[in-house]
């Protein structure tokens, strides 16, 4: 799949943007602050529903507006598909796929799947484990409908259920304490199963990178990926009820898939403690790259690629690993300047130079 078109219309610095795609490497660039993630940002949102910035709907239309648009149009074996989100500061957007509306948000959910790769990215070895937990979860919610419910109500419950620890520290009501029974048998039924899937999800995840992150190191280095769930049995209820003496006392609940992680390993070395800064970026590319070929292997096609800002952080021998591995995926590129593509003489298909929420220069080749 690939984007042929997007248009938006008072979202972010745009009052009003009108953009055509190749499907090969597409780049937006321009100094800081000009509104290239932003544009980038609008063929996620279409694709996932929300930010990948974590943004509330409200904040993406422009300021001073009461309404904002992303018309995006994207074709699947030449067949067009078009997404409009009709983004309101007054009430919930409103979504239409080739003119229906949805009645569901979960709908939008495989229209068009989308990989996005930023700076950050890199970092998900090194950083906390919520990092590493939202790299699962939102690569599960695009492509299992049956997950994004599971994991939604888990959350809904486990807030509900920390509300209720909060308030059962100061006041032992008795009626109360037995609804915690409730939540919990509730949390074990949700939280089941997003442990099981986390853990076929990683164990495909594991089959992938192997190959990957060999070659990129140039056969040097075998990258395992293990799932670590915070629970070390399999009964997820008895966990919860033999920590809640501890859990009314912190007023949080302490064991869960809410407390999962990843980690990586080159042999016996967990790259997260003992990786120097090269191997852990390294592994984040290989996990990245290995994300697009699960997405490949779920959808029998092939994802968007959004590339913001990245290149530019790698040196010119990944960055030629990276290009040269996405070389069937339609890419949208953000960078600042051109330099690294003439050094290398990557291939580009479709320029825009975009200045203060406008293309200021187009090049098609
Ligand atoms: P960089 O190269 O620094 O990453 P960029 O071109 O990717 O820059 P964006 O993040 O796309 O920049 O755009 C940032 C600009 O968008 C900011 O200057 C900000 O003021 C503006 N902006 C953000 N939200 C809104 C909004 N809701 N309405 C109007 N402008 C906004
Ligand atoms: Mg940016």
């Amino acid at each position: 799949m690939y984007v042929k078109s997007l248009e938006l219309k008072n979202y972010r610095n745009y009052e009003s943007l009108s953009l055509e795609f190749k499907n090969g490497t597409n780049i937006l660039y321009g100094d800081n602050a000009q509104g290239k993630t932003n544009a980038l940002e609008s063929i996620y949102m279409c694709c996932t529903s929300k930010s990948h910035r974590g943004n509330k709907d409200k904040e993406v239309i422009k300021f001073g507006e009461e309404e904002g648009h992303i018309k995006l149009i994207i074709m699947k074996e030449e067949v067009p598909y078009r997404i409009d989100m009709h983004l309101k500061s007054y009430k919930n957007k409103g979504v239409a796929v080739n003119g229906i509306p949805l009645k569901k948000l979960t709908e939008l959910f495989g229209v068009g799947n989308v990989v996005f790769f930023s700076p950050e990215d890199l970092s998900i070895i090194k950083n906390g484990p919520a990092e590493r937990r939202k790299f699962i979860d939102s690569e599960l919610c695009q492509s299992d409908k049956v997950y994004a419910y599971n994991l939604s109500s888990y959350l809904k419950v486990l807030m509900q259920k920390n509300k209720l620890l909060k308030d059962l520290k100061y006041s032992r009501d008795n009626s109360l304490y037995e609804t915690l029974d409730i939540w919990d048998l509730q949390l074990s039924e949700y939280g089941s199963k997003i442990i099981e899937r986390r853990s076929l999800f990683i164990n495909d995840i594991n089959e992938i990178i192997y190959d990957i992150h060999k070659s990129i190191t140039g056969g040097i280095e075998d990258l395992k990926v293990k799932y670590e769930p915070n629970i070390k049995g399999n009964n997820l209820y008895e966990e919860l009820v033999k920590n809640r003496e501890k859990d009314i006392l912190y007023k949080t609940t302490s064991v869960g898939p809410h407390r999962d992680d990843i980690s990586f390993y080159v042999g016996n070395m967990d790259l997260r403690k003992y990786g120097s800064q090269g191997q852990q970026r390294t592994a984040a590319l290989s996990l990245k790259l290995s994300e697009i070929e699960f997405v490949k292997k779920v959808i029998k096609d092939v994802p968007i690629l959004l590339l913001d800002d990245v290149l530019s952080e790698l040196d010119s021998k990944r960055q030629k690993q990276l290009l040269n591995s996405i070389k069937d995926v339609q890419t949208i590129i953000t960078c600042t300047g051109l330099d690294e593509f003439i050094e290398n003489r990557f291939n580009i298909d479709n320029i825009y130079k975009i200045s203060d929420g406008k293309v200021v220069e187009s090049n098609n080749f």
